[in-house]
Protein backbone atom coordinates (compact mmCIF):
# COMPACT_ATOMS: atom_id res chain seq x y z
CA UNK A 1 0.00 0.00 0.00
CA UNK A 2 1.62 3.15 -0.80
CA UNK A 3 1.67 5.94 2.02
CA UNK A 4 0.11 9.65 1.56
CA UNK A 5 1.72 11.93 3.74
CA UNK A 6 0.07 14.89 5.20
CA UNK A 7 1.28 17.84 7.53
CA UNK A 8 -1.48 19.94 9.27
CA UNK A 9 -1.41 22.83 11.84
CA UNK A 10 -4.70 21.16 13.21
CA UNK A 11 -5.88 17.85 13.19
CA UNK A 12 -9.46 17.30 14.75
CA UNK A 13 -10.61 13.03 15.52
CA UNK A 14 -14.00 13.13 15.27
CA UNK A 15 -17.35 14.63 13.37
CA UNK A 16 -19.48 14.75 15.98
CA UNK A 17 -20.49 18.33 17.49
CA UNK A 18 -17.70 18.81 19.02
CA UNK A 19 -14.94 18.23 16.23
CA UNK A 20 -17.10 19.78 14.04
CA UNK A 21 -17.56 22.63 16.38
CA UNK A 22 -13.33 22.85 16.81
CA UNK A 23 -13.51 22.51 12.91
CA UNK A 24 -15.40 25.43 12.16
CA UNK A 25 -13.83 27.68 14.90
CA UNK A 26 -10.01 26.32 13.31
CA UNK A 27 -11.20 27.22 9.66
CA UNK A 28 -12.09 30.51 10.69
CA UNK A 29 -9.21 30.95 12.48
CA UNK A 30 -7.38 30.32 9.18
CA UNK A 31 -5.50 27.08 10.41
CA UNK A 32 -7.27 24.96 7.84
CA UNK A 33 -7.99 22.04 9.82
CA UNK A 34 -8.48 18.56 8.91
CA UNK A 35 -10.73 16.41 10.05
CA UNK A 36 -10.71 12.38 10.35
CA UNK A 37 -13.65 10.63 11.23
CA UNK A 38 -14.44 6.57 10.44
CA UNK A 39 -17.48 4.85 9.26
CA UNK A 40 -17.28 1.71 11.32
CA UNK A 41 -20.73 0.44 12.05
CA UNK A 42 -19.24 -2.55 14.13
CA UNK A 43 -17.43 -0.55 16.49
CA UNK A 44 -20.43 1.68 16.66
CA UNK A 45 -18.01 4.46 15.68
CA UNK A 46 -20.05 6.86 13.01
CA UNK A 47 -19.51 10.06 11.55
CA UNK A 48 -21.52 12.83 13.32
CA UNK A 49 -21.95 10.95 16.25
CA UNK A 50 -24.51 10.10 18.98
CA UNK A 51 -26.56 12.63 17.21
CA UNK A 52 -26.80 10.33 14.38
CA UNK A 53 -28.66 7.62 15.74
CA UNK A 54 -31.31 10.27 17.74
CA UNK A 55 -34.48 10.99 16.59
CA UNK A 56 -35.59 14.87 17.12
CA UNK A 57 -33.42 16.78 19.66
CA UNK A 58 -35.43 19.64 21.16
CA UNK A 59 -33.20 21.34 23.50
CA UNK A 60 -30.52 22.15 21.12
CA UNK A 61 -30.61 26.07 21.74
CA UNK A 62 -31.55 28.09 18.62
CA UNK A 63 -33.89 25.77 17.41
CA UNK A 64 -37.28 26.91 18.73
CA UNK A 65 -39.37 24.08 16.75
CA UNK A 66 -36.23 20.98 17.46
CA UNK A 67 -34.26 19.29 14.93
CA UNK A 68 -33.52 16.10 14.16
CA UNK A 69 -30.33 14.70 15.12
CA UNK A 70 -28.92 13.44 11.28
CA UNK A 71 -30.40 17.06 10.09
CA UNK A 72 -28.24 18.76 13.01
CA UNK A 73 -25.19 17.77 12.05
CA UNK A 74 -25.82 17.54 8.33
CA UNK A 75 -25.83 21.75 8.92
CA UNK A 76 -22.30 21.63 11.61
CA UNK A 77 -20.83 19.42 8.41
CA UNK A 78 -21.53 22.15 6.16
CA UNK A 79 -20.80 24.98 8.55
CA UNK A 80 -16.99 23.62 8.79
CA UNK A 81 -17.03 22.64 5.29
CA UNK A 82 -18.33 26.31 4.94
CA UNK A 83 -14.98 27.65 6.12
CA UNK A 84 -12.27 25.16 4.42
CA UNK A 85 -12.39 22.24 6.73
CA UNK A 86 -11.09 18.88 4.72
CA UNK A 87 -12.86 15.66 5.83
CA UNK A 88 -10.78 12.59 5.41
CA UNK A 89 -12.86 8.90 6.11
CA UNK A 90 -9.97 6.80 7.77
CA UNK A 91 -9.40 4.71 10.38
CA UNK A 92 -6.82 5.56 12.19
CA UNK A 93 -4.73 2.91 14.09
CA UNK A 94 -1.99 3.89 15.81
CA UNK A 95 -1.19 7.44 16.90
CA UNK A 96 2.50 8.64 18.42
CA UNK A 97 2.42 11.43 20.93
CA UNK A 98 5.73 11.58 21.92
CA UNK A 99 7.01 14.46 19.87
CA UNK A 100 5.49 17.05 17.53
CA UNK A 101 4.74 16.96 15.12
CA UNK A 102 2.25 14.19 16.16
CA UNK A 103 1.95 11.12 13.98
CA UNK A 104 -1.57 9.67 12.66
CA UNK A 105 -1.24 6.45 10.92
CA UNK A 106 -4.75 5.60 9.26
CA UNK A 107 -5.57 1.69 7.66
CA UNK A 108 -5.85 3.32 4.59
CA UNK A 109 -2.08 4.25 4.59
CA UNK A 110 -1.95 7.55 5.34
CA UNK A 111 0.53 9.38 7.45
CA UNK A 112 -0.61 12.42 8.64
CA UNK A 113 1.30 14.86 10.76
CA UNK A 114 -0.39 17.14 13.25
CA UNK A 115 0.86 20.30 15.30
CA UNK A 116 -2.15 20.08 17.48
CA UNK A 117 -4.51 17.51 17.87
CA UNK A 118 -8.08 17.93 19.24
CA UNK A 119 -9.70 14.59 19.95
CA UNK A 120 -13.50 14.76 20.11
CA UNK A 121 -13.63 10.94 18.87
CA UNK A 122 -16.55 10.75 21.29
CA UNK A 123 -17.93 7.75 23.59
CA UNK A 124 -20.61 5.51 22.57
CA UNK A 125 -23.40 3.73 24.82
CA UNK A 126 -23.12 0.48 25.65
CA UNK A 127 -26.11 -1.78 24.20
CA UNK A 128 -27.13 -5.14 25.00
CA UNK A 129 -26.68 -7.07 21.91
CA UNK A 130 -30.59 -8.45 22.17
CA UNK A 131 -33.06 -8.63 19.40
CA UNK A 132 -34.98 -5.60 18.66
CA UNK A 133 -32.20 -3.46 19.88
CA UNK A 134 -30.72 -2.46 16.61
CA UNK A 135 -31.84 0.93 14.66
CA UNK A 136 -34.82 0.69 12.86
CA UNK A 137 -34.91 -0.85 10.31
CA UNK A 138 -33.02 -4.10 11.79
CA UNK A 139 -35.00 -3.37 15.39
CA UNK A 140 -36.78 -1.02 17.44
CA UNK A 141 -34.28 1.80 17.75
CA UNK A 142 -35.29 5.03 17.19
CA UNK A 143 -38.69 3.85 18.17
CA UNK A 144 -39.22 3.41 21.20
CA UNK A 145 -35.64 2.48 22.53
CA UNK A 146 -33.10 4.70 22.91
CA UNK A 147 -29.89 5.01 25.27
CA UNK A 148 -30.12 8.89 26.27
CA UNK A 149 -33.47 9.67 28.74
CA UNK A 150 -32.55 13.24 28.42
CA UNK A 151 -32.47 12.99 24.74
CA UNK A 152 -35.49 11.13 23.67
CA UNK A 153 -37.55 10.96 27.16
CA UNK A 154 -39.62 14.32 26.56
CA UNK A 155 -40.72 13.17 23.29
CA UNK A 156 -44.83 12.40 23.06
CA UNK A 157 -44.15 9.01 22.45
CA UNK A 158 -43.09 8.15 25.75
CA UNK A 159 -45.40 10.83 28.03
CA UNK A 160 -47.92 8.90 30.33
CA UNK A 161 -46.45 5.58 29.41
CA UNK A 162 -44.98 2.62 31.39
CA UNK A 163 -41.10 2.91 30.11
CA UNK A 164 -38.55 0.00 31.28
CA UNK A 165 -35.02 1.48 31.71
CA UNK A 166 -32.36 -1.37 32.06
CA UNK A 167 -29.16 -1.13 34.26
CA UNK A 168 -28.47 -0.48 38.13
CA UNK A 169 -25.84 2.19 38.34
CA UNK A 170 -25.86 5.82 38.60
CA UNK A 171 -26.90 6.17 34.81
CA UNK A 172 -29.66 3.90 35.05
CA UNK A 173 -31.07 5.86 38.45
CA UNK A 174 -30.47 9.07 36.68
CA UNK A 175 -32.51 8.41 33.63
CA UNK A 176 -35.09 6.66 35.63
CA UNK A 177 -36.05 9.54 37.70
CA UNK A 178 -35.46 11.90 34.98
CA UNK A 179 -38.38 9.47 33.14
CA UNK A 180 -40.94 10.20 35.73
CA UNK A 181 -41.41 13.66 34.67
CA UNK A 182 -43.71 12.49 31.71
CA UNK A 183 -43.89 8.67 31.86
CA UNK A 184 -46.70 7.18 33.55
CA UNK A 185 -44.12 4.66 35.50
CA UNK A 186 -40.82 3.35 34.63
CA UNK A 187 -39.68 0.07 35.61
CA UNK A 188 -36.02 -0.47 36.43
CA UNK A 189 -35.01 -4.04 35.66
CA UNK A 190 -31.38 -4.75 36.95
CA UNK A 191 -29.95 -8.24 36.55
CA UNK A 192 -28.77 -8.18 40.05
CA UNK A 193 -30.52 -7.72 43.72
CA UNK A 194 -28.19 -4.56 44.36
CA UNK A 195 -27.42 -1.69 42.48
CA UNK A 196 -24.06 -0.56 41.46
CA UNK A 197 -25.31 3.33 41.70
CA UNK A 198 -23.86 5.70 44.41
CA UNK A 199 -25.79 5.96 47.48
CA UNK A 200 -27.34 9.21 47.23
CA UNK A 201 -29.02 8.51 43.61
CA UNK A 202 -30.26 4.99 44.77
CA UNK A 203 -31.78 6.56 47.56
CA UNK A 204 -33.57 9.70 45.25
CA UNK A 205 -34.94 6.21 42.62
CA UNK A 206 -35.91 4.05 45.70
CA UNK A 207 -38.30 7.01 47.22
CA UNK A 208 -39.52 7.88 43.21
CA UNK A 209 -43.36 6.40 43.91
CA UNK A 210 -43.52 6.66 40.06
CA UNK A 211 -40.31 3.93 40.02
CA UNK A 212 -41.11 0.17 40.49
CA UNK A 213 -37.81 -2.30 40.42
CA UNK A 214 -37.38 -5.32 38.75
CA UNK A 215 -34.51 -7.48 40.14
CA UNK A 216 -32.53 -10.41 39.24
CA UNK A 217 -34.03 -9.66 35.55
CA UNK A 218 -32.34 -9.70 32.12
CA UNK A 219 -33.94 -8.31 28.87
CA UNK A 220 -33.94 -11.07 26.54
CA UNK A 221 -35.74 -9.14 23.61
CA UNK A 222 -37.16 -6.28 23.06
CA UNK A 223 -40.70 -7.17 21.31
CA UNK A 224 -42.94 -4.90 19.10
CA UNK A 225 -43.78 -3.81 15.87
CA UNK A 226 -42.44 -0.98 13.14
CA UNK A 227 -46.51 0.58 13.03
CA UNK A 228 -46.57 0.64 16.66
CA UNK A 229 -43.44 0.68 18.02
CA UNK A 230 -42.40 -1.42 21.20
CA UNK A 231 -45.18 -2.96 22.90
CA UNK A 232 -43.34 -5.22 25.37
CA UNK A 233 -39.75 -7.13 26.62
CA UNK A 234 -39.37 -10.55 26.84
CA UNK A 235 -37.79 -10.79 30.62
CA UNK A 236 -35.67 -13.49 32.10
CA UNK A 237 -35.51 -13.99 36.04
CA UNK A 238 -32.10 -15.92 36.58
CA UNK A 239 -33.16 -16.73 40.18
CA UNK A 240 -36.52 -18.53 39.28
CA UNK A 241 -35.01 -19.44 35.97
CA UNK A 242 -38.57 -17.66 34.67
CA UNK A 243 -39.03 -16.22 30.97
CA UNK A 244 -41.82 -13.50 30.79
CA UNK A 245 -43.64 -11.04 28.87
CA UNK A 246 -43.82 -7.72 30.27
CA UNK A 247 -45.58 -4.96 28.39
CA UNK A 248 -44.20 -1.38 28.08
CA UNK A 249 -44.15 1.13 25.62
CA UNK A 250 -40.39 2.79 25.85
CA UNK A 251 -37.09 0.81 26.57
CA UNK A 252 -34.02 3.47 27.89
CA UNK A 253 -30.53 1.50 27.97
CA UNK A 254 -28.31 2.40 30.66
CA UNK A 255 -25.64 0.72 31.10
CA UNK A 256 -22.86 2.77 30.58
CA UNK A 257 -20.98 4.49 28.36
CA UNK A 258 -17.75 3.64 26.51
CA UNK A 259 -14.85 6.67 25.73
CA UNK A 260 -13.21 6.00 22.26
CA UNK A 261 -10.24 6.68 23.87
CA UNK A 262 -8.02 2.56 22.69
CA UNK A 263 -6.16 4.51 20.59
CA UNK A 264 -4.88 6.81 23.54
CA UNK A 265 -3.72 4.60 25.95
CA UNK A 266 -0.54 4.80 27.49
CA UNK A 267 0.10 8.26 26.00
CA UNK A 268 -2.66 10.60 27.22
CA UNK A 269 -3.85 10.40 30.97
CA UNK A 270 -6.89 8.87 31.59
CA UNK A 271 -9.62 8.13 34.37
CA UNK A 272 -10.08 4.66 35.77
CA UNK A 273 -13.41 4.49 33.04
CA UNK A 274 -10.80 5.42 30.44
CA UNK A 275 -12.10 9.71 29.77
CA UNK A 276 -9.20 11.80 28.98
CA UNK A 277 -8.23 14.40 31.62
CA UNK A 278 -8.20 17.47 30.57
CA UNK A 279 -6.92 20.45 32.78
CA UNK A 280 -10.22 22.29 33.16
CA UNK A 281 -9.19 25.98 32.64
CA UNK A 282 -8.67 24.40 29.16
CA UNK A 283 -9.26 21.44 27.13
CA UNK A 284 -5.34 20.57 27.33
CA UNK A 285 -4.35 17.04 28.10
CA UNK A 286 -1.15 16.01 30.09
CA UNK A 287 0.94 16.15 26.80
CA UNK A 288 1.07 19.66 25.24
CA UNK A 289 -0.61 20.44 21.96
CA UNK A 290 -2.92 17.38 22.30
CA UNK A 291 -6.55 18.70 23.33
CA UNK A 292 -10.03 16.56 24.23
CA UNK A 293 -13.33 17.88 23.72
CA UNK A 294 -16.55 16.40 23.95
CA UNK A 295 -17.79 13.18 25.38
CA UNK A 296 -14.88 11.22 24.80
CA UNK A 297 -13.53 14.16 28.11
CA UNK A 298 -17.15 14.25 29.61
CA UNK A 299 -18.97 11.30 31.44
CA UNK A 300 -20.85 13.69 33.03
CA UNK A 301 -23.07 16.36 31.27
CA UNK A 302 -22.80 14.60 27.86
CA UNK A 303 -24.85 17.01 25.73
CA UNK A 304 -24.41 18.12 22.62
CA UNK A 305 -24.35 20.94 23.21
CA UNK A 306 -21.67 20.88 26.22
CA UNK A 307 -19.97 19.14 23.83
CA UNK A 308 -19.81 21.59 21.22
CA UNK A 309 -18.86 24.29 23.80
CA UNK A 310 -16.21 22.54 24.80
CA UNK A 311 -15.21 21.88 20.90
CA UNK A 312 -15.12 25.56 21.03
CA UNK A 313 -13.13 25.87 23.80
CA UNK A 314 -10.59 23.21 22.49
CA UNK A 315 -10.11 25.35 19.00
CA UNK A 316 -9.21 28.40 20.93
CA UNK A 317 -6.72 26.53 23.15
CA UNK A 318 -5.37 25.20 19.70
CA UNK A 319 -5.09 28.54 18.21
CA UNK A 320 -3.49 30.42 21.40
CA UNK A 321 -0.79 27.30 21.28
CA UNK A 322 0.01 27.47 17.64
CA UNK A 323 0.33 31.55 18.65
CA UNK A 324 3.00 30.32 20.94
CA UNK A 325 0.62 31.91 23.78
CA UNK A 326 0.55 29.83 27.16
CA UNK A 327 -2.28 27.25 27.60
CA UNK A 328 -3.42 25.76 30.82
CA UNK A 329 -2.28 22.33 32.23
CA UNK A 330 -3.99 19.99 34.25
CA UNK A 331 -0.86 20.56 36.38
CA UNK A 332 -1.71 24.12 36.89
CA UNK A 333 0.98 25.66 34.78
CA UNK A 334 0.97 26.83 31.58
CA UNK A 335 3.01 26.09 28.68
CA UNK A 336 3.79 27.11 25.11
CA UNK A 337 4.26 25.73 21.59
CA UNK A 338 8.41 26.52 22.51
CA UNK A 339 8.34 24.54 25.69
CA UNK A 340 8.41 27.44 27.91
CA UNK A 341 6.46 26.69 31.36
CA UNK A 342 4.92 28.80 33.65
CA UNK A 343 4.92 27.81 37.44
CA UNK A 344 1.40 27.38 38.80
CA UNK A 345 1.83 30.45 40.73
CA UNK A 346 2.69 32.15 37.79
CA UNK A 347 5.82 33.50 39.30
CA UNK A 348 8.79 32.05 37.25
CA UNK A 349 8.94 30.52 33.93
CA UNK A 350 11.34 27.79 33.32
CA UNK A 351 12.75 28.31 29.94
CA UNK A 352 13.38 25.26 27.38
CA UNK A 353 16.79 25.03 28.87
CA UNK A 354 16.14 24.85 32.08
CA UNK A 355 16.67 28.49 32.86
CA UNK A 356 14.23 29.84 35.54
CA UNK A 357 13.24 33.42 35.13
CA UNK A 358 11.03 35.59 36.67
CA UNK A 359 7.04 36.40 35.50
CA UNK A 360 7.01 39.44 36.79
CA UNK A 361 6.93 42.54 33.98
CA UNK A 362 10.23 44.55 34.11
CA UNK A 363 8.22 47.48 35.60
CA UNK A 364 7.22 45.43 38.26
CA UNK A 365 10.45 43.96 38.97
CA UNK A 366 12.44 47.52 39.15
CA UNK A 367 9.22 49.07 41.21
CA UNK A 368 9.95 46.29 43.28
CA UNK A 369 13.81 46.79 43.77
P1 LIG B 1 -21.83 1.74 35.53
O1 LIG B 1 -20.78 0.91 34.89
O2 LIG B 1 -21.59 2.34 36.85
O3 LIG B 1 -23.16 0.85 35.67
C1 LIG B 1 -23.62 0.08 34.62
C2 LIG B 1 -24.82 -0.71 35.11
O4 LIG B 1 -25.35 -1.41 33.99
C3 LIG B 1 -24.48 -1.71 36.20
O5 LIG B 1 -25.51 -1.77 37.14
C4 LIG B 1 -24.37 -3.02 35.42
O6 LIG B 1 -24.78 -4.15 36.15
C5 LIG B 1 -25.35 -2.81 34.30
N1 LIG B 1 -24.92 -3.55 33.11
C6 LIG B 1 -23.75 -3.45 32.46
N2 LIG B 1 -23.73 -4.28 31.41
C7 LIG B 1 -24.91 -4.92 31.43
C8 LIG B 1 -25.49 -5.91 30.61
N3 LIG B 1 -24.86 -6.40 29.54
N4 LIG B 1 -26.73 -6.36 30.92
C9 LIG B 1 -27.39 -5.86 31.98
N5 LIG B 1 -26.90 -4.91 32.79
C10 LIG B 1 -25.67 -4.46 32.52
O7 LIG B 1 -22.21 2.82 34.40
P2 LIG B 1 -22.99 4.21 34.59
O8 LIG B 1 -23.15 4.76 33.21
O9 LIG B 1 -24.20 4.04 35.38
O10 LIG B 1 -21.96 5.12 35.36
C11 LIG B 1 -20.65 5.37 34.81
C12 LIG B 1 -19.91 6.41 35.68
O11 LIG B 1 -20.53 7.68 35.50
C13 LIG B 1 -19.98 6.09 37.16
O12 LIG B 1 -18.77 6.46 37.74
C14 LIG B 1 -21.10 6.96 37.66
O13 LIG B 1 -20.96 7.29 39.03
C15 LIG B 1 -20.96 8.19 36.75
N6 LIG B 1 -22.26 8.86 36.60
C16 LIG B 1 -22.60 9.82 37.49
C17 LIG B 1 -23.80 10.45 37.42
C18 LIG B 1 -24.13 11.49 38.40
O14 LIG B 1 -23.51 11.55 39.45
N7 LIG B 1 -25.10 12.34 38.13
C19 LIG B 1 -24.78 10.15 36.35
C20 LIG B 1 -24.34 9.09 35.48
C21 LIG B 1 -23.13 8.48 35.62
P3 LIG B 1 -23.93 -4.70 37.40
O15 LIG B 1 -24.17 -3.73 38.51
O16 LIG B 1 -24.49 -6.04 37.61
O17 LIG B 1 -22.51 -4.72 36.92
Amino acid sequence: MTTEKMHREVVIIGTGPAGLTAAIYTARANLSPLVIDANDAERQLIPGGQLMITTEVENYPGFAGGIQGPELMEQFRQQALRFGTEILEANIERVDLSARPFKLYTREGHEVEAETLIIASGASAKWLGIPGEAKVPAGLGGNGVSACATCDGPLPAFRNKRLVVVGGGDTAMEEATFLTRYAARVYVVHRRGQLRASKIMQDKALHNPKIEFIWNTEVREILGTMEDGVTGVLLYNNKTDEESVFPCDGVFIAIGHKPNTELFKGQLEMDETGYLKTAGHSMATNVPGVFAAGDVQDSFYRQAVTAAGSGCMAAIDAERFLDSLPVPMPTGEEVTMEGEVVTADHKKIIMPDGEVVSNKVEAEVSAAD
